[in-house]
């Protein structure tokens, strides 16, 4: 593979990072994406599975379904393109990762700080108040309830519903103030995640792309690089590692 031209010398351990994450980071710790061919989505109706109308409707087909993923992703460690993002928030020390993932494999990495968006598929909360509980300890999908006597449900955003505002906007506000974007292993497709690397190029970042598919943000990339995030990322951090460490 040929180099890849990253104008480091611009920045300095002092430069502010993002981490925009999606499905694809992880596809190399054997978790799906969401828009892949082969993706477990395709076979099941989303609309049914995570969307509270669904729960409502069948809450135990919804637990099951999730229990199934939950122990799948356990099984899961983070990758090559995860602990380079270890290596890079050495360097840079005012960095943050914010993903769109639920899977935890941010945190199984020791990156931090993360922002979940669309929240943690280990956890739960109620669906009637929305009281958030403890990690998940069923493995078979079953019931359990909050005090208010609401069933638990995934503490995940789900279709239809929106994102938690404070979050949202810690999202807006990083992206804004950073120096250097990635937007790594996303479709760029899921609005209003989708706006950030956007939003990052409109406020002056230096905003670079890795997915081995060309995405609908490519263009506008500074940079937009063809490739796995487990074999790019540690390419480009030895690429800023050289220049400015
Ligand atoms: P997506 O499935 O829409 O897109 C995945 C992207 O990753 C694609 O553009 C694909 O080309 C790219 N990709 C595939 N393999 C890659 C690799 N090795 N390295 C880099 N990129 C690679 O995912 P999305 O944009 O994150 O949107 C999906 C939604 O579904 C999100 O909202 C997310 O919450 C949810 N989801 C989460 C997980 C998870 O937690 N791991 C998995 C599936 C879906
Ligand atoms: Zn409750």
């Amino acid at each position: 593979m040929k180099d890849i031209n990253i104008p480091a010398s611009r920045f300095s351990t002092n430069s502010r990072v993002v981490f925009f994450t999606g499905a694809g980071i992880s596809a190399e710790s054997g978790i799906s994406t969401f828009r892949d061919i082969d993706g477990y989505w395709s076979k099941y109706d989303p609309t049914k599975l995570a969307s509270p109308q669904g729960f409502d409707e069948d809450p135990d087909l919804v637990l099951q379904w999730y229990a199934a993923r939950r122990k799948k992703i356990k099984k899961a460690r983070p990758n090559k393109a995860h602990l380079a993002i270890s290596d890079f928030q050495k360097l840079f020390t005012d960095s943050m990762v914010i993903t769109q993932n639920v899977d935890g494999l941010h945190w199984q990495a020791g990156n931090a700080p993360v922002l979940e968006l669309h929240g943690n598929i280990h956890r739960e909360k109620c669906f009637t108040c929305g009281r958030p509980g403890s990690e998940v300890a069923s493995t078979k999908g079953a019931k359990s309830y909050c005090t208010c006597g609401g069933l638990m449900r995934p503490n995940v955003v789900w279709f239809g519903e929106s994102l938690a505002m404070s979050t949202l906007s810690d999202a807006f506000e990083a992206t804004r103030q950073c120096d250097i974007f990635f937007t790594i292993g996303t479709s760029a497709l899921i609005y209003p995640a989708a706006q950030l690397p956007y939003e990052a190029r409109n406020t002056g970042a230096f905003v670079i792309e890795v997915n081995p598919e060309e995405t609908p943000f490519s263009e506008a990339a500074d940079l937009s690089v063809r490739g796995k995030a487990g074999e790019i990322l540690p390419k480009i951090f030895r690429e800023f590692n050289a220049a400015i460490s």
